[in-house]
């Protein structure tokens, strides 16, 4: 069977590790020559997502198709909805919702899910009066990732500062948020599975720094409640889309209460702690997800760190990280990316174990 994705970045990388050793063809579609994916062995078609002379080509070369990243122009995923040649998973619909705010936050509230107040700014509602109380985050509406595209907002003067500059570029649409002063972040990875079977281990607690992941520590140091209900409103989630494959959710945690933030239609950062955590890594289980195999059944993951590795002083980090590895509970995963930048995630380090036993080196990677 030939798995073609749209993306060729880390996650289509490990994606790719995990398909070819099970006898499946690996194929990638992205404007990106030198990608991740194709230094893996990936087959690249190095081209835009919305040529469609392109990505029909591409579909003639593979059986089914699934996306490691998220922000696919409508059209093409449009084009795919309505395409009868291969199949296609996740459904694209869930990308459709996953990459505008707007629409993201209304769909967990028609789920029933408690999430920030929300109102969706443009040029024309900037004029409404608007009932949510300071301080607020306003975001880009479509194509945040890492933060970026994010203003915090403190007051009436802050915002009305921001309405001078905020329609002046490309990003004419924003959602404003309440921000909420959040314990705990936790994400969900769970995978399901064409026959409606779902594989999850559990909520994984997540530390940001500058407003990129840094740190993912499983299992989450939670209450047993508040982790079956995450678990449950991920399930619902995938559930609402039909959804075959892995996917990642984020939720804050306040007053023991769930707010749920956002998710990613495909394996996740924070889902990157499977590799190592002694049982099937999440881009295993999306690629037997999607090839319509049956979920394992002895799923037994163990205590593991997840610290990722930025381009900001990557060859310090780098001798940290082989320093570390002589010790076989330490795992490296690197995306040969091709430069290094600061803020760019360039690998991640994995641990097997806890943070009581982790050497604090691991936490100056
Ligand atoms: P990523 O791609 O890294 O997940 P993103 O750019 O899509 O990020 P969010 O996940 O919504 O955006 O926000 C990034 C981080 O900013 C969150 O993990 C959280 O720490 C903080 N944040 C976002 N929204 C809120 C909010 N309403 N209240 C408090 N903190 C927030
Ligand atoms: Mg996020």
């Amino acid at each position: 069977m030939k798995i073609g994705v749209l993306g060729s970045g880390q996650l289509g990388q490990m994606m790719c590790l995990e398909a070819v050793p099970l006898g499946y063809s690996f194929y990638c579609l992205s404007p990106d020559a030198n990608s991740p994916s194709e230094k893996v062995g990936a087959k690249a078609t190095v081209s835009s997502y919305d040529s469609q002379s392109e990505l029909e080509n591409f579909l003639n070369q593979i059986d089914v198709l699934s996306f490691e990243f998220e922000n696919i122009p409508k059209p093409t995923l449009d084009f795919l909805k309505n395409q009868k040649s291969v199949t296609v998973f996740p459904p694209p619909q869930a990308l459709i919702i996953a990459q505008d705010r707007f629409l993201e936050k209304t769909h967990f509230r028609k789920l029933g899910f408690r999430t920030a107040e929300f109102f969706h700014l443009t040029m024309d509602t900037s004029k409404l009066d608007i009932s949510i109380e300071f301080p607020w985050i306003i975001k880009t509406l479509r194509f945040g990732y890492d933060g970026k595209g994010q203003v915090k907002v403190k007051n009436k003067l802050e915002y009305e500062y921001f309405l001078t500059s905020g329609f002046q570029n490309e990003h004419s649409e924003y959602l404003i948020e309440e921000v909420i002063p959040f314990q705990k972040e936790i994400s969900i990875i769970l995978t399901r599975f064409q026959n409606g079977d779902i594989v999850c281990y559990g909520a994984v607690e997540n530390e940001h720094k500058n407003h990129i992941l840094d740190l993912s520590i499983f299992p989450a140091r939670i209450p047993v409640g508040l982790n079956l209900e995450a678990i449950e409103m991920a399930s619902k989630l995938a559930e609402s889309f039909q959804y075959v494959g892995t996917l990642g959710v984020e939720f804050f945690i306040k007053d023991n209460q769930l707010y749920l933030n956002e998710f990613a239609p495909r394996p996740h950062n924070t889902g990157h702690f499977t590799q190592d955590c002694q049982s099937f890594s999440q881009f295993y289980l999306h690629v037997q997800a999607i090839t319509g195999n049956t979920p394992p059944t002895d799923v037994r993951p163990k205590p593991t760190l997840m610290k990722n590795i930025l381009g900001n002083s990557y060859t310090e980090s780098l001798k940290l990280a082989n320093e570390l590895l002589k010790d076989d509970r330490y795992r490296l995963h690197l995306y040969a990316k091709e430069v290094a930048k600061p803020g760019r995630k360039m690998g991640h380090m994995n641990f097997k174990g806890t943070l009581e036993e982790v050497n604090p080196l691991f936490h100056e990677l």
